[in-house]
């Protein structure tokens, strides 16, 4: 993100690091940054080192109930670990035929209910009609959403959070602003979960955010235009190779995010996956569940590495076919 920005926006971050006021236990321009970015109030913001901290204390703070949590069967890996690591009892719900999360699954007694949206690694989106439906079925316990690559194409639920308390809203800088390394991600809800976060963190480390985290956050979460533009360029991309999936004969499910899940048909995920690797191409394939085995979960390169990859698909799904 800031090696290829203008310099404008690296002299924002150098001064942004000098300027940044200690003690930093508050992170306050970073969530004042982050409130202006989305239209909430200062108070409606927790951030912490990438929102893998901020999902472990989402479920040390607000997920541990005798109910189950419940979240899809094919997600994001980390979510049985932190049950586990924190004693949180969890149930999880199969995605549809079609690898779609159906709301209706999740009317239920629950100590709380957990999705990424779009879900990874399928990319497929929850429409937000069906959010809100599930929010005003299900009063009684949190409901997490996890927006870690909503800016490719995907509808935020932010602007709902105003309207239920009960919802918290989880964004990254490690995806869509390509700052993983920073370790920055953040939650938005309403002041009472937020400030139930706020009390589980402080009491083992209440110095979340070193200074050039929260600076650089700040900087890369002010400069919408830039980030939306790289956005877009990645979706665009994205269509294309759809496309070129498609035309070769591969079935892909509807992604929002910035990767395809695709098969073809009659040919095992693990085998191409390995062929492409021999090609230097390294996709993710799944073994488990058996129904995604056939899969590949495949991330938007440039255009170039996009294009590449689907010559090196042609070459392998027919060329070499017996071989
Ligand atoms: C990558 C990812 C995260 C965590 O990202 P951080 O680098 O810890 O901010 C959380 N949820 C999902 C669904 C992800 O894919």
């Amino acid at each position: 993100f800031f090696f290829q920005a203008e310099d404008g926006i690296r002299d924002k971050l150098v001064t942004g690091v000098q300027t940044c006021a200690l003690p930093i236990s508050a992170s306050d321009k970073l969530r004042a940054a982050i409130a202006r970015r989305h239209g909430v109030a200062h108070d409606c913001v927790f951030v912490g080192n990438g929102s893998d901290e901020v999902l472990a204390h989402v479920f040390m703070a607000l997920l541990k109930h005798d109910a189950p949590v419940l979240f899809p069967d094919i997600t994001y890996s980390f979510y049985p670990v932190y049950c586990a690591l924190h004693g949180v009892t969890y149930e999880t719900v199969p995605l549809t035929d079609e690898f779609a999360i159906d709301v209706n699954d999740y009317l239920k007694p629950n100590g709380g209910i957990i999705f990424p949206n779009p879900n990874a690694p399928t990319g497929r989106e929850v429409p937000q009609a069906d959010i809100e439906r599930l929010l005003q079925a299900n009063p009684g316990s949190v409901v997490v959403v996890d927006e870690a690559y909503v800016a490719f194409g995907g509808t935020s639920c932010v602007p709902l959070t105003s309207k239920y308390p009960q919802l918290l809203v989880t964004h990254t800088l490690s995806k869509s602003h390509a700052l993983a390394g920073l370790r920055v991600g953040y939650a938005i809800g309403q002041p009472a979960l937020i400030e139930g976060l706020n009390r589980v963190k402080d009491s083992f480390n209440s110095y979340p955010l070193d200074r050039f985290a929260q600076a650089g956050a700040a900087v890369a979460v002010e400069e919408e235009a830039y980030f939306n533009e790289l956005c877009r360029k990645v979706a665009r991309t994205r269509e294309r190779l759809t496309g070129q999936l498609k035309e070769l004969g591969f079935e892909v499910l509807p992604s929002v995010a910035n990767f395809v899940f695709a098969r073809f048909p009659g040919r095992d995920g693990a085998e191409i996956a390995a062929k492409l690797r021999e090609r230097s191409i390294i996709v993710r394939h799944f073994r488990n569940p058996p129904r995604v085995s056939p899969y590949l979960r495949i991330t938007i390169g440039t255009d170039e590495q996009c294009a590449g990859l689907a010559d090196a698909l042609q070459e392998i799904v027919y060329t070499n076919k017996n071989k």
